[in-house]
């Protein structure tokens, strides 16, 4: 038997995390949303908490914590709001993680202390406009290495995080190699404002609209040669770890998002009333509250189930991939459910469940679309071996 009781220290972050997204997160955030800008005023208290360094270890100015504790603070701020959940997420799953399981002891220190603090921000930069679920065969973004240098020549898309004005850097995968094989493609770190380096203008969003996701350019961008992360021809293989961590995060924010749904029809359904009762008391209303509770209780199950094995250093292909499509779904089908039973008040963007709403999509597209999670399980149940 395995147990899911939280230890009294992640329970402790939990606690704190869920007041700190109440607090500070909650009365100001809608308004942030609207008027599309970058909340750089809570991620600084977001940083000051220790959000930012919790997976890493103390040395280099993190928490010591793991991918668990990191998952527990992206659910609770995602039951209030998905735009620095996923700033978070990216900025420590996708961003820092691969500097410090790849990166030298050099790039480690010169860089994960700031990202550790969140004074600054780091970016994955891994989709192209040619394609996302198609890496290899889509990646167009060469590096060729130049008078010890590397010049790097591409665009990638949709990249969260690349434009603030704290944006630290961005691992770029790259082709190293002639062709698009597994060992011809690398990672290398461009710092922000690298000449060479365009940031494109903010992407106008459906949805996670306090969070800043760009378009980047490179043209001729030259890097020295050892901002090479890790070995050479070894990108593919580091993007794959890298987004087995990214999608258990993105599965504990889609469940912070089923959460947070039920959380706001609770309240409103106690309150709203219809044909002289309390919307609570119709058995329809119930029924579609249970729904939403057994989404968000089994999503959670599941990225914990992920969590905890990446944590104790197992492999996690499929309960990774798992989680990311139960967690997704849930929360298109509880932001869904919770908009109806907030009525016309739930199509009012000064309303959360307007923004749940709005922001429940694209976790069935990012960081690997539904359909990629179940081409990874299939894979993994060796259905691929049949012909
Ligand atoms: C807001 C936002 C933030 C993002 N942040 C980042 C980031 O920080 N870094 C980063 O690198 N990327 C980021 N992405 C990119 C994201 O990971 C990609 O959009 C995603 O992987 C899908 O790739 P694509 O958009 O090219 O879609 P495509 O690969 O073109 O897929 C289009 C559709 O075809 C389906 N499809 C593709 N192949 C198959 C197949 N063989 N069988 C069946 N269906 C298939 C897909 O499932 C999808 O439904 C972000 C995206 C968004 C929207």
């Amino acid at each position: 038997m395995i147990g899911y009781q939280l230890t009294d220290e992640h329970e402790e972050l939990r606690a704190t995390v869920a007041e700190f997204a109440r607090d500070v997160v909650a009365p100001v955030i809608g308004d942030y949303y609207e008027r599309c800008e970058f909340p750089y005023d809570i991620v600084g208290r977001m940083g000051k908490l220790g959000l930012f360094g919790l997976p890493f270890p103390e040395e280099y100015g993190g928490m010591g914590g793991d991918i668990f504790a990191l998952c527990l603070a992206i659910e609770e701020l995602a039951r209030v709001d998905s735009s620095v959940a996923i700033t978070l997420e990216a900025a420590v799953a996708l961003g820092a993680m691969p500097l410090y399981r790849f990166g030298s002891e050099d790039q480690r220190r010169r860089w994960l202390p700031e990202l550790c603090a969140g004074e600054r921000l780091a970016a994955f930069g891994l989709t192209e406009p040619g394609g996302g679920s198609d890496i290899r065969g889509g990646m167009r973004t060469t590096a060729r290495l130049d008078a010890g240098e590397w010049v790097i020549d591409g665009s990638k898309a949709f990249i969260t995080n690349a434009g603030t004005s704290i944006t630290s850097l961005v691992t770029v995968l790259a082709r190293t190699g002639e062709d698009a094989g597994r060992r011809d493609i690398s990672t290398i770190i461009v710092p922000a404002g690298t000449p060479g380096l365009t940031v494109g203008g903010k992407y106008s969003k459906v949805g996670w609209s306090a969070s800043d996701t760009r378009e980047l350019a490179f043209d001729s961008c030259r890097v020295p040669a050892d901002y090479l992360l890790g070995e050479l021809g070894r990108g593919y293989a580091q993007f794959l770890a890298t987004l087995d961590e990214g999608r258990v995060a993105i599965a504990s924010l889609a469940t912070g998002l089923a959460a947070g749904c039920v959380a706001e029809c609770l309240r409103h359904v106690a309150d709203r009333e219809a044909f002289g009762h309390r919307l609570g008391h119709y058995q329809a209303i119930q029924f579609k509250l249970a729904d939403m509770e057994a989404r968000a209780h089994t999503a959670r199950l599941a990225w914990y189930d992920a969590a905890a094995r990446l944590a104790a250093g197992q492999r996690a292909k499929k309960q990774a991939s798992i989680a990311k499509l139960i967690a997704s779904n849930a929360a298109m089908d509880n932001a869904r459910d919770a908009t109806q039973i907030f009525g016309g008040y739930g199509y009012m963007n000064e309303y959360p469940v307007a923004r749940f709403y709005r922001d429940a999509k694209v976790l069935e597209i990012g960081e690997g679309t539904s359909e990629v999670q179940r081409m990874i399980i299939a894979r993994e149940l060796g259905l691929n071996a049949i012909r």
